[in-house]
Parts: C-alpha cells; structure tokens; sequence
C-alpha cells in the first residue's frame, strides 16, 4: 500500500474568462493569487493559481481560462464538488458576503455532521463551503475577508462516479481509510495527512460529464518529495496503472493517471514551492514563464494572454 500521500496538493479546473475567474478567487473569495503563469503543454491559455500567502500544498485551486470555453456539462466521472474549509460560525458571513457578489445556487446543508454552504462559480463550479475546527492553517487575509470567516484552504474533493468500487479500492490502495458513509455519499481520509485530507465518493447512476468550463480538470495528490513521489509511481504501475514519466512544472513535479471512474489524478510534489522564482512578497504578481516558453513572452503577452486587471 502506499503509505506516502499527504492529502491534496491542489485542484485543476477550467474557466471561460481569466479575469472573472481572477476576480471571483481573490475579490470574493479572498484568497491570494500565487502565480501567474501559462499552461506549459499549451502556452497560449494562463495558468492561474489561488491559495494561502505561499501556495501551501494543500490550498492550491489552479485554473485554465480559455477564453469564451462553452460551459462543461456536470456529471459522472468528474470531481463535482471541491470544498474549502471555514471556521466554525462562519457561514452566516459567508452567505452575506456571496450574495452581495450575486453569486449563484446557495444553498446551506449538513453532511457528515458539518454545516455547508454549497454555491457555483463564476462557470458553474460546484464548491462548497465547510464549517471545521482546530484547522491550524493560517488564512490570507489581505483581501477582505476577516480572518475569523476567511478560507484555510481545502476541505475536500468530492468524485461523481456510477460504480464507486474500483476507485474506492484504489483511494485505499492510495493510503485513504474509508471514514463514513451518508446516504449515497461515501468519505474518505488519510490518517494524519495534511488539513485537505478528505476525499468523498458520490455515487449517482447519470451520464458522463461533458468537460468544459467550470468542470475540474484533475486533482492532485500531496507528496514530500521527488524520491517519495517516485515510490508512488512504482507502486502505482506495479498494480496496472499507467503513469507518465515525471514532468518538472517549475513549482512542483507531476505525475498524472486516469482513474477506474474517469477522474485524471495527479501526484505533485511539495517542492521546489511557488516561492522558486518570485519572492513570496510578490508572489502572483508577475506572468513567469518557464523557460521553454520565455522566447514567446513578447506574443503571448501582446496576442494571447488577456490583461488582468487586479
Ligand atoms: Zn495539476
């Protein structure tokens, strides 16, 4: 089994527009920009990053704005919801605070014994917010969002699957226990993992998802480091998975696999950190390119990649 995944690392989605994506992370959700980036396999479309001041792994929700992308339909095979966690007694704030950025079907709820505001993102995202405690992970709070109320980074994933077995036994597989069941809903965690340690599987019989803007694009799972990363990948091909070869993604090296449910999964690394080529001061503020792309910056910037005004 493997005994080396953390938790989540960061979640990958997909936007229609950079600069209401960049406006719903950091103006209404209130966390901070980390990078400004491309898409390394396609540099034409920005590669955005949201999360706490130093992109701890754990807190990262990335995004592709294509610019005009149809709006994906949701599904089974997808992650359908991702979760940030909340303090406790927040979620009054929160629902204020969302409608006044007209944000779309709220709707509060319980599950698993803790109390949720569901809401869609700007393409239709399906989030949710969850009320926890004792979550140590100290928030961004230089955009307006108090630190009593502001996000601490991710709760969970949740996966829309019509068979939920296989990647059941694969999250097990992965290090995950089997935590709880509700209704359709099974949850899952890796015993002292990091703070987004949850996984749940919804099992429903719908159709395929259809991928496009507001759908996740992958998520990835946290590890150290690049030899404990490479001791996933073994284990993961010992048992029939085909795995890329590692890719260097300048903040963390990747490995990505396609689940029994459709879902892509990917496992990063905790280093080298957002902090390798910006100070942490500045993180977000500059568009690094890596140094594969650096000869297009001058097209990319004046042709491809809308100004973001912050
Ligand atoms: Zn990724």
């Amino acid at each position: 089994m493997i005994t080396q995944i953390n938790g989540l690392h960061h979640v990958t989605s997909i936007a229609s527009g950079a600069q209401s994506n960049n406006d719903f992370f950091t103006k209404t959700l209130g966390l901070r920009r980390i990078k400004k980036t491309v898409n390394f396999d396609a540099p034409e479309v920005y590669h955005l990053y949201y999360g706490d001041e130093a992109g701890t792994p754990g807190t990262v929700m990335t995004y592709f704005p294509f610019p005009n992308a149809r709006r994906g339909r949701p599904g089974t095979g997808e992650v359908g919801i991702t979760g940030f966690a909340v303090p406790k007694g927040s979620l009054p704030y929160w629902q204020e605070r969302l409608a006044t950025f007209d944000v779309k079907n709220m709707q509060t709820e319980t599950t698993f014994g803790e109390n949720r505001l569901r809401f869609d993102g700007p393409d239709g995202d399906g989030f949710v917010l969850v009320e926890t405690e004792d979550d140590a992970r100290d928030p961004w709070t230089n955009n307006g969002v108090p630190a009593d109320a502001a996000i601490r980074g991710f709760h969970s994933a949740d996966m829309r699957l019509r068979d939920a077995a296989a990647s059941a036994e694969l999250l097990k597989y992965m290090g995950y226990e089997e935590l709880d069941r509700q209704d359709n809903v099974t949850r899952f965690h890796v015993p002292g993992g990091n703070e987004a340690n949850v996984i749940d599987i919804t099992q429903v019989n719908a159709p395929g998802a259809d991928q496009g803007a507001g759908s996740v694009h992958h998520i990835a799972f946290s590890v150290d480091n690049r030899e404990k990363q490479l001791e996933v990948r073994k284990a993961l091909m010992d048992t029939g998975y085909q795995v890329t070869p590692v890719i260097d993604r300048d903040y963390f090296y990747a490995i990505y696999f396609r689940t029994p449910g459709g879902v892509l999964f990917e496992v990063a690394t905790n280093e080298p950190g957002f902090d390798r080529d910006e100070d942490t001061a500045h993180l977000g503020e500059a568009l690094k390119l890596p140094t594969q792309h650096e000869h297009l910056r001058q097209v990319l910037e004046e042709k491809y990649l809308e100004p973001i005004v912050d």
